[in-house]
């Protein structure tokens, strides 16, 4: 690479080994640790003086943050204006139920409809500082558009192995992004072996969640935009539906960060984080509540929210440790219920939301009745995608 240290912005140090804490270089391309064969975490020289005015000309993207982002040279980020996206209070539905503060992050409105726009636009940037010429990737759907929009921008050749059972919507901007679509009988686990084959000589990059470090930095911008656009408060809970996890881990990352840089005064409390799931696939549900050691051998089934349909995710223990240290929960939903949330948003503030988020609506909604929320409490709900692409999954379903 071709890096001076003078157009250096990035403060990024080393990674390391999630499991054993071993470091790595961040100048060559990595994937797991090799010493536990699990995800690596980028870290940052975050002890020197950093100060948030830094923040008041900069651009309302997620590219605000880079000095905290691992990208060494601002000429290889690729970007489609993703990031900065609007907090949203649900006035309606917070006097429906009686709620002082509801709040939803829409992260439908990034580039490509969902928040896997940031961590691909990480990974895509830094796959173009390592000189990379293609990408592959195994997904559910949202990551495999993401990754075959931001490599057209890059410039590079992308494979996307999806589920047959895919909503067209999803294949489709695959395609027209130029994209290679290979289509496998069964979930993302399925497409993740049918991935290695087809990539048996390494020629492509895995951008796989989690084994590619990367991604997870893009997801964490998440956790910097809502404390600042809380002001540098927090909110008391955040509900978030967690698939392979990186969104749950890359927020609570951002705030251990945000901690560590002084940006947030130790007085304010970090959020409960509450990681939602589908019923038909919630394997950490049943190992948070001992019904299982771990995920390892856990079915799934298909879900009408496609990014939940993940059911043997390699970063599981990295959740079940955010969910334990900030006094948070997991709790799946039904697909009935989804559309029942779905629905909802839809009629009370105007929000057509992906089934994951709907979904995030209703843990809400199950665990204030159980008094695990209460209703004085700020919560910040995250809708991660928008609901245009799943359509196939929900239209028929009624009369008009
Ligand atoms: C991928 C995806 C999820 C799951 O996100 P993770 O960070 O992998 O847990 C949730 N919602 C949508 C819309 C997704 O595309
Ligand atoms: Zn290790």
């Amino acid at each position: 690479m071709d890096i001076t240290l003078v157009d250096r912005l990035s403060r990024i140090d080393h990674l390391t080994c999630s499991n054993c804490g071993s470091t790595y270089s961040p100048f060559q391309q990595h994937t797991l640790s090799s010493c536990c064969h699990l995800p690596l975490a980028a870290q940052y020289e975050l002890q020197h003086s950093l100060s948030k005015s830094i923040l008041a000309k900069r651009e309302a993207s997620m590219w605000r943050y880079r000095e905290l982002l691992p990208v060494l040279s601002e000429k290889n980020v690729v970007s489609l204006g993703e990031g900065f996206t609007p907090i949203l209070e649900l006035q309606n539905l917070a006097r429906q139920y009686n709620l002082s503060n509801l709040l939803l992050k829409d992260e439908g409105q990034n580039p490509t409809g969902s928040f896997k726009a940031r961590g691909l636009s990480m990974a895509i940037s830094k796959a173009k500082e390592f000189g990379t010429e293609g990408c592959i990737v195994p997904t559910a759907g949202n990551a495999g558009v993401a990754m075959a929009a931001y490599c057209a921008k890059a410039g590079m050749k992308a494979v996307v192995v999806m589920p047959r059972h895919t909503p067209e919507a999803f294949k489709e901007e695959c395609y027209w992004y130029g994209a290679e679509v290979v289509l496998v009988d069964g979930l993302i686990n399925d497409c993740a072996a049918r991935a290695k084959e087809i990539n048996a000589d390494g020629k492509l990059l895995d951008v796989s969640t989690l084994k590619e470090p990367y991604r997870l930095e893009g997801k964490k911008t998440m956790g910097y935009e809502i404390a600042e656009q809380f002001n540098w408060q927090l909110p008391d809970v955040i509900l978030y539906p967690a698939g392979g996890g990186t969104g749950l881990i890359g927020i609570w990352k951002a705030f251990k960060e945000l901690q560590a840089l002084g940006w947030l005064d130790e007085h304010v409390k970090l959020p409960r984080m509450i990681a939602v799931q589908a019923a038909n696939c919630q394997p950490l549900v049943e190992t948070y509540f001992g019904r299982q050691q771990n995920a390892q051998q856990y079915v799934g089934k298909p879900t009408i929210a496609n990014g939940l349909a993940v059911p043997r995710p390699i970063g599981e223990q990295m959740m079940l440790q955010v969910i334990q240290e900030s006094g948070g929960t997991a709790i799946s939903i039904s697909e009935e219920e989804m559309l029942e949330g779905l629905r909802e948003l839809g009629k009370s503030e105007g929000l057509f939301v992906a089934p994951e988020g709907a979904a995030v609506w209703m843990a809400a909604r199950k665990l204030i009745a159980t008094g695990a929320i209460t209703k004085s409490e700020n919560i910040l709900l995250l809708n991660t995608g928008s609901g245009q692409k799943y359509m196939a999954n929900i239209t028929g379903m009624h009369n008009y």
